[in-house]
């Protein structure tokens, strides 16, 4: 049995006993189901995105809120015309509770996602705790007491009031958007989210726009959320600021991270365990304990504090490794059509593609680039070597737009780069390897590499969540695989990333740099911890790129490798350009032989 079909035969098995079960039993699942969807929105934004909310039930809340508004205040759906019973209001609500979110996500997103390190859950926080108190103090909400009279749903001729008919309808849109979050997560706008976790620097070489991307998921989470709190509106037909508060934030977080922070599945696992947990010391810790004192949020607090220690990746992946025993994946379909992806004409051999003026860079007191110039031309390999400390990396990053020059131009194609992104540089044909590496560890060496085909493809989120974008992923990812086994890691394509020996994990690097399909390519320290067999590969490969008219920057310190397949070699020196030309003008320089005998470098 596939893990598919296991699935859809517990799907199946769900909707099918529906009608059977005991209401208690109903009544929980929905209860999982609400919780569900606010989890699965902060899998993505926690777990995937690497971005942790500690706000979620505000959002809920929001949700809630504006429908339970716009349903049971007259004058709002006079406003749009309507008669106070019409069966319409639940959705306008339902609309109205979207904008709202969308809106405020939107803009508390813009301001404290640019917050960094402990201040974005801070941030969280404390937009938890107004809103909560906002709702409360509210006149027109009801203020504490909250507001009654919700209508239930209806759906055509049908009207959802009991617990088993809302929550046939909860666990539809859950499983529904399962699929279709789990579609997202296997396409290009899916690795793009994956890379913001890595930080910003990779993604954006990558062409991802970070800070975009980091919005789109926090608005999708927020409508997640929104989406919980509607439903949970027209199914307690009342709302109150209770179930909105800071607490039930971090229960939220709580089960997204126990179930498995970052599988959408685990948000299910972590809201039914929760739900079931909290539900079960109720009952049983005032008859063990002989009071009725609150003590399940104590011994609530040191179970998770227990599963947290012992799982640190929350349960889902233990659970799905011993579903993996059991169950087979199935191969993915393969697309039948490939849609093409965008090709870059290289520019004439000979042309200068990069060009660098007078560039410096001062890090306070030290001048780290002091006017560099450099020219990389189309068909030619350019080295620039120099003791550590001399400047190199420093320099990479000025001129792929990951930091920008203190003085100084830089040219790309013609274009002035200056203080542009390296979103830009990848897109104008600029793409690069980073001394310490920047792989996503837990994905596949194709997925990796698919990332450099970025701004190759098109697809957005929707159509990736409607699978409409299956003739380019599968065009992705033959030119992933293609770009692999050209640089001879074929056999380990669909290994994870962190499995490969640091060496290899420098060619992934260079693999998906030339998925970007580059004019320039810039590699930094490329051959560091290959065996010899291997740099003679690496050698090879690069001499080829060459004579396909790419224009390549690399820095390296095996002299040897330099050497052999240099075509010009600048030379740095605290910063500074000591020496330029052929291999051999560069060699017998008296200042580069005192510069390499004065400090030998170690690497
Ligand atoms: P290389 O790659 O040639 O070994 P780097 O470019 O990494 O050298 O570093 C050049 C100098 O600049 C070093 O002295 C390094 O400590 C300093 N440096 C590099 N990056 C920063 C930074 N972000 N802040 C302060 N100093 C830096
Ligand atoms: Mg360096």
């Amino acid at each position: 049995m596939t893990q598919r079909q296991f699935t859809l035969c517990a799907v199946v098995l769900l909707f099918g006993v529906w009608g059977l079960l005991p209401e208690f039993t109903v009544t929980k699942l929905n209860y999982i189901g609400l919780y569900a969807l606010v989890a699965v929105g902060l899998v993505m934004l926690t777990g995937v995105a690497g971005m942790t909310s500690f706000g979620q039930a505000a959002f809920v809340g929001l949700g809630a809120y504006a429908t339970a508004w716009f349903c049971t205040v007259p004058a709002a759906s006079a406003l749009l015309g309507l008669a106070p019973d019409s069966t319409a209001l639940p959705w306008i609500g339902l609309v109205l509770g979207f904008f709202l979110s969308a809106t405020v996500a939107w803009i508390l997103g813009s301001v404290t996602l640019r917050l960094s390190g402990h201040y974005l859950p801070l941030g969280t926080i404390a937009w938890g705790l107004s809103l909560y108190f906002l709702f409360g103090n509210l006149e027109f909400l009801g203020g504490h007491t909250g507001m009654g009279g919700v209508p239930p749903l209806t759906l055509g001729s049908l009207t959802l009031r009991s617990v088993r008919e809302l929550g046939l309808l909860t666990w539809s849109v859950l499983l529904l958007i399962l699929w279709a979050l789990h579609n997202l997560l296997d396409s290009r706008e899916g690795r793009a989210i994956r890379a913001l976790k890595t930080g910003r620097v990779m993604a954006e070489s990558m062409g991802v726009d970070t800070a975009r991307y980091r919005i789109k998921v926090f608005v999708l989470a927020a409508l997640l959320a929104s989406l919980s709190g509607w439903l949970y509106a027209h199914l307690q037909r009342f709302v109150n600021p209770t179930p909105f508060n800071l607490n039930i934030g971090i229960e939220y977080l709580f089960m997204a991270v126990v179930g498995g922070a970052g599988h959408l599945w685990g948000a299910l696992l972590g809201a039914a365990l929760i739900t079931l947990m909290k539900q079960y010391l109720q009952d049983v810790l005032p008859s063990l304990l002989g009071t009725s004192g609150n003590f399940e949020g104590i011994v609530f607090g040191l179970l998770m504090l227990l599963v947290l220690q012992r799982f640190s990746d929350g349960l889902w992946p233990s659970l799905a490794r011993l579903a993996n025993r059991y169950l087979r994946v199935a191969p993915a379909a393969s697309a039948k059509a490939l849609r093409a992806l965008s090709q870059r004409t290289l520019p004439d051999k000979g042309t200068v593609v990069l060009s660098a003026r007078d560039v410096s860079k001062r890090f306070g007191g030290l001048l780290a680039n002091n006017k560099v110039n450099l020219d990389v031309r189309a068909g030619e390999i350019h080295a620039l070597i120099g003791p550590n400390g001399a400047g190199k990396s420093t320099f990479f990053n000025l001129i792929s737009g990951v930091d920008d020059p203190t003085s100084g131009t830089v040219h790309l194609l013609g274009r002035d780069m200056k203080t542009q992104s390296s979103r830009v540089f990848a897109g104008a044909g600029l793409c690069r390897t980073f001394q310490h590496v920047r792989l996503l560890g837990p994905r596949s060496v194709l997925d990796n590499v698919a990332l450099g085909a970025h701004l190759r493809a098109h697809s957005g989120w929707l159509a990736a969540m409607l699978r409409l974008d299956r003739g380019e992923e599968a065009a992705l990812m033959q030119e992933a695989q293609r770009q692999i086994e050209r640089c001879g890691l074929g056999p380990q394509a669909n290994d994870t990333a962190a499995s490969l020996a640091l060496g290899q994990q420098r060619i992934v690097e260079i693999a998906r740099a030339l998925a970007g399909q580059p004019s320039v390519l810039l590699l930094d320290e490329p051959a560091a911890g290959l065996p010899h067999q291997e740099k003679v590969a690496l050698a090879q490969l690069l001499t080829q790129l060459r004579s396909e008219g790419m224009a390549i920057l690399v820095v390296e310190h095996d002299m040897e490798f330099v050497m052999n397949i240099a075509d010009r070699i600048t030379v740095l020196e605290f910063g500074q350009v000591i020496a330029h030309g052929t291999a051999a003008q560069v060699q017998v320089d008296p200042k580069v032989v005192a510069a390499y005998l004065g400090g030998v470098d170690g690497d």
